[in-house]
C-alpha cells in the first residue's frame, strides 16, 4: 500500500459549490484515492509532499477539445474570421494533411498545455476518421495520453453528410455511412472505454453537430445507439446565431427543441458551446441534465458571443468548461480558459455575475458532472486522487490577500509544481516527467512548415 501526505498548503478549494468550495489542511492519499483531509501527522513510512506557498485545487477537467488542431494555431487566413469561414480556412482546409505524425505532435502539445495548467482529465472531440488514413486516429490519441498519464474521454466523431465548405483548394471532408460510424464507435470503445471508477480511458459517441453532419432521419438511431453501448453523446450545438437561424428555417424550430423532439437531451449528452439559446432553451436543458461545455475563449476569438452558462448554473444545470480546439484558442490551457470565463460574464452582466468559485466549480466539479465521472473534480475522502497544487511564485502573485482564487484572477502562465492523476505524479516539480519540451518544439516546427507548404 502507497501512502502520500501534501502538506502546509495555504488552503484547499474541494470543487463543491458555494461555502464547502473551501477548506484547509493536509490531503492523505492511499493506492491513488484521497482518505483524508484535514490536521493529518504524517505517518511511519509515508511519501510527504510539500506544498509550501502554493494553493491545491482538484485536477481540472477540460470538457471540449480538438487536439488535432494544435498545430493549427494562429493560421493567417483565418484569424480575423467567424466560425464558418474560419472552418473553411483553416480545420476543413489542412484536415487531409494531418498524418499520423501531425496528429501526436499535436496531441502531445494539447496535453503538455493541459498538463503544465493543472489539468487532469480532457474530452476530445476527433472528427476525423478517413479511409485514405493508414493509421487509427484514435490508437494515436490514446497512446499519447496513456504516455503522460492524463485521463481521456475520447469523442469519436465523424459525419454521415457533408458541410459544403468545400473549395478548390481543399479536399472534402470524409463522411462515412451511419452503421460504418456506429460499428466503428462500438469497435473503438471495445478497445478502449473502461467505465471503473479509476479508468483513464473512456469513449464517447460524437457526430460532429447534428445539424450538418447527421442526415436528421439518423438522430434517433444515433441516441439509440449510444445509449445501448452504454457511451454518452457529444457534438456541437448553437455556437453561432446562424445555427440557430438555419434550424428555424430548415426544421422550422429553434435547436434545443429540434433536439428534444429526437430525444438527444439528458444527463447522458453534452454539447460544446451552447451560446444562443434563448431563456426557454437554458431552461430545457437545465431540467433535462444536459450538460454545456462553456468554451469562452473561442467564443471571443471567433466573435460568436457570450453563452448563458450562468443562467443555465443557476438553474441547477450541468455547466463546465472546455479549452476547444486551439486553432480557435491559442491559449488552450485551463488556466487562461477560467480567467477568461471569470472576466468576459463580469464584462457584459456586471461584477456578480460569476464569482471565482463558480467559474472552479464549473472547471472541476461540472466537468466531472458532464463527463459522468463522480470519482473525480472534488477533493474528498473516498475520491481519485486528482489533484493540483499551484505555486504562487511569480511577481504577480505576490501581494495576494486570498491566495486561493491567484490561479484564476492572476491568469498568465500557471505554475503547477505537482500535479497527480489517481495519486500518480503527471508533473513533478513543474515539469512533465518524461515529456522532452525541445524535442517537442522541434517536432511542432517542422509540422508547421510541412503543413504551411
Ligand atoms: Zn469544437
Amino acid at each position: 500500500m502507497t501512502s502520500m501526505l501534501i502538506e502546509n498548503a495555504a488552503g484547499i478549494f474541494t470543487g463543491l459549490s458555494g461555502d464547502a468550495m473551501r477548506t484547509a489542511g493536509a490531503i492523505r492519499i492511499r493506492n491513488g484515492v484521497i482518505v483524508a483531509i484535514g490536521m493529518l501527522q504524517p505517518e511511519p513510512g509515508e511519501r510527504r509532499l510539500d506544498a509550501k506557498d502554493c494553493v491545491i485545487y482538484p485536477g481540472l477537467v477540460s470538457t471540449h477539445h480538438h487536439m488535432f488542431q494544435s498545430v493549427l494555431k494562429g493560421v493567417r487566413e483565418g484569424i480575423n474570421l467567424p466560425l464558418a469561414g474560419w472552418l473553411r480556412s483553416v480545420p476543413y482546409r489542412f484536415w487531409s494533411a494531418i498524418d499520423e505524425e501531425a496528429l501526436a505532435v499535436a496531441a502531445r502539445i494539447a496535453l503538455a498545455e493541459l498538463l503544465l495548467s493543472g489539468t487532469t482529465t480532457v474530452a476530445d472531440h476527433h472528427y476525423l476518421f478517413s479511409d485514405t488514413f493508414r493509421f487509427d486516429p484514435a490508437q494515436v490519441i490514446f497512446d499519447v495520453a496513456r504516455s503522460l498519464g492524463i485521463r481521456l474521454v475520447f469523442c469519436r466523431g465523424g459525419a454521415t453528410v457533408s458541410r459544403h465548405f468545400d473549395t478548390d483548394q481543399s479536399v472534402p471532408m470524409p463522411v462515412e455511412t451511419l452503421d460504418r460510424m456506429l460499428q466503428s464507435v462500438e469497435a473503438c470503445a471495445q478497445r478502449f472505454h473502461d467505465p471503473s471508477p479509476d479508468s483513464l480511458t473512456h469513449v464517447a459517441l460524437a457526430p460532429t453537430t447534428p445539424t450538418w453532419s447527421l442526415d436528421p432521419g439518423e438522430l434517433r438511431e444515433v441516441i439509440a445507439a449510444a445509449r445501448r453501448m452504454k457511451l454518452r453523446l457529444h457534438s456541437h450545438l448553437s455556437e453561432t446565431s446562424d445555427y440557430v437561424d438555419f434550424c428555424l428555417s430548415v426544421h422550422g424550430k429553434r435547436p434545443v427543441h429540434w433536439l428534444a423532439e429526437h430525444d438527444w437531451l439528458g444527463e447522458d449528452v453534452w454539447f460544446a458551446h451552447l451560446v444562443h439559446l434563448d431563456p426557454e432553451e437554458v431552461a430545457i436543458l437545465a431540467r433535462s441534465g444536459t450538460g454545456m461545455a462553456h468554451c469562452p475563449q473561442s467564443n471571443c476569438r471567433l466573435g460568436s458571443g457570450v453563452a448563458p452558462a450562468d443562467a443555465m448554473a443557476r438553474l441547477g444545470g450541468a455547466v463546465s468548461l472546455g479549452v476547444d480546439g486551439a486553432a480557435s484558442n491559442e491559449a488552450a490551457d485551463m488556466i487562461s480558459e477560467m480567467h477568461s470565463c471569470w472576466h468576459t460574464h463580469r464584462a457584459v452582466k456586471g461584477a456578480d455575475a460569476v464569482t471565482v468559485e463558480d467559474v472552479v466549480h464549473w472547471a472541476t466539479a461540472g466537468g466531472a458532472r458532464v463527463l459522468g465521472l463522480p470519482r473525480i473534480g472534488t477533493l474528498a475522502p473516498g475520491q481519485q486522487a486528482d489533484i493540483a497544487i499551484f505555486s504562487l511564485d511569480q511577481p504577480r502573485h505576490f501581494g495576494m490577500h486570498d491566495p486561493m482564487v491567484a490561479p484564476v484572477t492572476c491568469a498568465g502562465s500557471a505554475h503547477v509544481r505537482h500535479l497527480l492523476v489517481g495519486g500518480r505524479p503527471v508533473v513533478e516539480d513543474g515539469v512533465i516527467p518524461g515529456l522532452d519540451l525541445q524535442k517537442l518544439k522541434f517536432d511542432a516546427a517542422r509540422v508547421v512548415s510541412r503543413l504551411a507548404a
